[in-house]
């Protein structure tokens, strides 16, 4: 999604040209203009098309565990591709309500904000932060930025100040 794979430029225009270019880590990290909505998801073709490069792993991960085409094999491959289908879900989702606020229940939770501040961190800095469902990989990989006040936490702050 930050640089163009084997000629593949679609991820790398769509995130990296397209969408760090409209939203950043400040206040443009939520949606401004109406007309900049279809930048904050990708093109729905790539749901099918990332299930079906992940395809061939799961075939061959089911084979191996299954011991060959029986109905373990089928269990396992569904449940595999299912949980890949739910990751993806959840990640068009929930980047979507970070950039797209409409008051929902889960963003005043804690896990959300947590998340929430993840991302924009990326926005601050893309070669950061890369995860955005799980931030497990971010641990493992070093690429977690250190932690920056977050918004809400900078809002409460000017809240209070001014209260005083
Ligand atoms: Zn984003
Ligand atoms: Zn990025």
């Amino acid at each position: 999604m930050h640089r163009p794979i084997l000629g593949f430029r679609y991820p790398f225009r769509a995130h990296a040209l397209t969408h760090h270019r409209i939203f950043s880590w400040d206040a443009t990290y939520q949606l401004q203009r109406s007309e900049d909505l279809p930048n904050v998801t990708f093109a729905w073709w790539n749901f099918p098309v990332l299930l079906g490069l992940n395809a061939g792993l799961v075939t061959s991960v089911a084979l191996a565990i299954a011991g060959g085409w029986n109905a373990y094999f089928w269990v396992i491959g569904a449940v595999a591709l299912g949980v890949l289908a739910a990751y993806y879900a959840a990640y068009e989702y929930l980047h979507f309500c970070m950039h797209v606020r409409t008051g929902r229940w889960f963003e005043r939770t804690a896990w959300f904000r947590f998340i929430d501040d993840h991302h924009r961190m990326h926005h601050r800095n893309p070669t950061r932060n890369l995860n955005v469902v799980l931030p497990l990989a971010d641990l493992l990989f070093r690429t977690k930025a250190p932690g920056l006040a977050p918004v809400w936490r900078l809002a409460a702050r000017e809240r209070r100040r001014t209260a005083v």
